[in-house]
């Protein structure tokens, strides 16, 4: 079997190297290039940027966006013959000519960027792509799946989605409250990303989407990215558990909007892709139970580069 190729749409690695003093190049946790290079024909990577109250050692959270910058620059840089920054599919595509892997850049959490709909401009000059709107706090912008959960987007939020759009900056749904996510599909122009959540009638848990939920993400032509923390994909937390979301986003009519949005040094994934290596196995797994070529590469990296690719 050919080494898969792969486009994932969120990990915390670059916090996590961070906080650890590590490197992207090789490390203790889930994602490095060591692996991936050995494991994949091709690799791109959303690489957020997280952070928290009680994380950042006294820092305001917009200087924590600053030192975690420099940490995803400094990585880059020192394995620059390895990996470069991307903002497009066509640089994905380059930097796949070039034998390299490809680096995209999120936010978690839109408070890093002090919620300010005038900071955006800085942020895409700064190479981010995506904005996940909120993590599990609520902020300015909107209630969270866990914190407000009945908040829809502010004022605010709706000039900050609008502005990210303007900019061609992907607004990221995941982790966002179910009022925020209808209000953000009805002020979207174009493709949502849902980065690194599953569906809620498999496992019913607030990070996951419902049914009108991932409906409605197909409709918008966006992404939703299956996430390999254990307590989202419930069932038995196996191979068969993930593919139980897999097989219920396909029924909705998800085959061109499905991804991988494993979650990997954010959280404990499930025992069977303990790291990003081993994204190999769910491959093999999907072309052994005969889903088409088609589905588990669309899965696997065609989806997310179709909605990157857009100009
Ligand atoms: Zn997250």
């Amino acid at each position: 079997m050919d080494r898969p190729w792969v486009f994932d749409a969120h990990c915390d690695t670059i916090s996590r190297c961070w906080r650890r003093c590590e490197d992207l190049a090789s490390n203790t946790g889930a994602v490095d290039l060591d692996r991936t290079e050995q494991a994949f024909g091709h690799y791109a990577q959303i690489f957020a940027l997280w952070t928290s109250h009680g994380y950042t050692g006294g820092d305001s959270l917009e200087q924590a966006y600053e030192t975690l910058l420099r940490c995803f620059r400094r990585q880059l840089e020192a394995s620059r013959d390895r990996i470069c920054l991307c903002r497009t599919g066509d640089e994905i595509r380059s930097a796949w000519r070039q034998g390299k892997a490809a680096a995209m850049l999120s936010v978690e959490g839109a408070e890093l960027l002090g919620c300010e709909p005038r900071r955006l401009e800085q942020a895409a000059r700064d190479g981010v792509r995506v904005i996940t709107l909120t993590w599990n706090h609520a902020n300015a912008l909107s209630g969270s799946h866990c914190d407000r959960p009945e908040q829809g987007l502010t004022a605010l939020g709706r000039e900050f989605v609008r502005r990210m759009e303007e900019l061609h900056l992907f607004p990221d749904v995941s982790h966002l409250s179910e009022a925020g996510f209808w209000d953000v599909m009805e002020t979207a122009r174009r493709p949502v990303l849902a980065t690194h959540s599953n569906a809620k009638f498999v496992w019913n848990h607030t990070r996951n989407l419902t049914d009108e939920q991932i409906t409605a993400i197909i409709k918008n032509q966006g992404v939703v990215g299956l996430n390999f923390y254990r307590e989202f994909v419930g069932l038995g937390q196996d191979l068969d558990s993930v593919r139980a979301h897999l097989d219920h986003i396909l029924e909705l009519g998800g085959e061109a909007c499905v991804a991988l949005g494993g979650d990997w040094d954010g959280c404990d994934t499930i025992a069977d892709l303990p790291d990003i290596a081993a994204a190999d196995r769910l491959y093999e797994f999907l072309l052994c139970h005969h889903y088409r070529e088609t589905v588990v590469r669309g899965l696997f990296y065609n989806n997310l580069m179709r909605v990157v690719s857009l100009p």
